[in-house]
């Protein structure tokens, strides 16, 4: 029955490697066992955001917990762009959306951010960390983005490294040439990107974001977009011209 399963692709804490033993925890016994219908022998392949990504096989899987065997490594883990993702949360449908999609797109952190006009549900960053490991697993990803506790605007922008740009998505930033400007960042080695609110940043907002040295506004076109579209166009944006989109600006393994 389990020859036509393909493998379960799980994310745990444990460290991995050969020939060792993981213990799942009660959620995901029950996702495996009841939800995906895995029993002992089928195989599955876990990651933890360090080792790479493995080929193990389930044990046992009982209701409080799974054994699975590690055996082979599939994937080396490997450096990812180092891109932080500043955002005001929305609406929970849309808020999870940003997650889903920043961590397809590879961000390796994801700030929500308190703005003048953020107008958002109640933020759960234990929600959007589950929300994150299950785009993770799905996506194919070998690590995890972190959540950062929400922070006001100013303090998010003052904890972030001097050197490390933040590229600013700005719909009324009438200059042009964004191909050009990422160009030029393309050696810092760590960036950020920004976008605000539905409602947009306030003005006071916007003179102390291009307050910031090393801020870089750029524009997402001529249309406004919707707050989640525009951290997807950024991010885009950002991984085909700095990050892992163009192959050869990648450093270590
Ligand atoms: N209500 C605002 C629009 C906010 S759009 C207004 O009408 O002016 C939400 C966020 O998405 C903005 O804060 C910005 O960061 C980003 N954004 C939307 N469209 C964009 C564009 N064309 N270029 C750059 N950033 C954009």
């Amino acid at each position: 029955m389990a020859a036509h399963k393909s493998a379960l692709r799980l994310y745990v804490t444990s460290d991995l490697a050969s020939d060792t033993g993981v213990v799942l925890d009660k959620g995901q016994a029950h996702y495996a066992g009841n939800v995906m219908r895995r029993q002992a022998g089928d195989p599955v392949i876990l990651f933890n955001g360090r080792d790479g990504e493995w080929l193990c096989d389930f044990q046992e899987i009982r209701k409080q917990h799974a054994l699975v065997h590690v055996r082979e490594l599939l994937r080396p883990q490997k450096q990812e762009p180092d891109i932080i993702l500043l955002f005001a949360p929305l609406k929970k449908i849309q808020t999870s959306l940003v997650i889903q999609k920043a961590t397809e797109l590879g961000a390796v952190r994801l700030c929500p951010v308190q703005t003048v006009r953020t107008n958002a549900d109640r933020i759960r960053e234990d929600k959007m960390y589950l929300q994150a490991i299950e785009a993770a697993e799905q996506c194919e990803r070998l690590s995890v983005p972190e959540i950062s506790d929400i922070s006001r605007l100013e303090k998010a922008l003052d904890e972030l490294d001097a050197d490390r740009p933040l590229v600013f998505c700005d719909e009324r930033f009438a200059g042009g040439g964004n191909l050009q400007v990422l160009e030029t960042l393309k050696s810092a080695g760590k960036w950020s990107l920004l976008v605000g609110p539905e409602g947009g940043f306030s003005e006071e907002e916007k003179t102390m974001i291009r307050a910031r040295d090393n801020t870089h506004a750029i524009s997402l076109g001529p249309r406004i977009l919707r707050a989640e579209t525009a951290v997807i166009a950024g991010l885009s944006l950002l991984q085909a011209t700095v990050g892992d989109w163009s192959g050869d600006n990648v450093t270590s393994e």
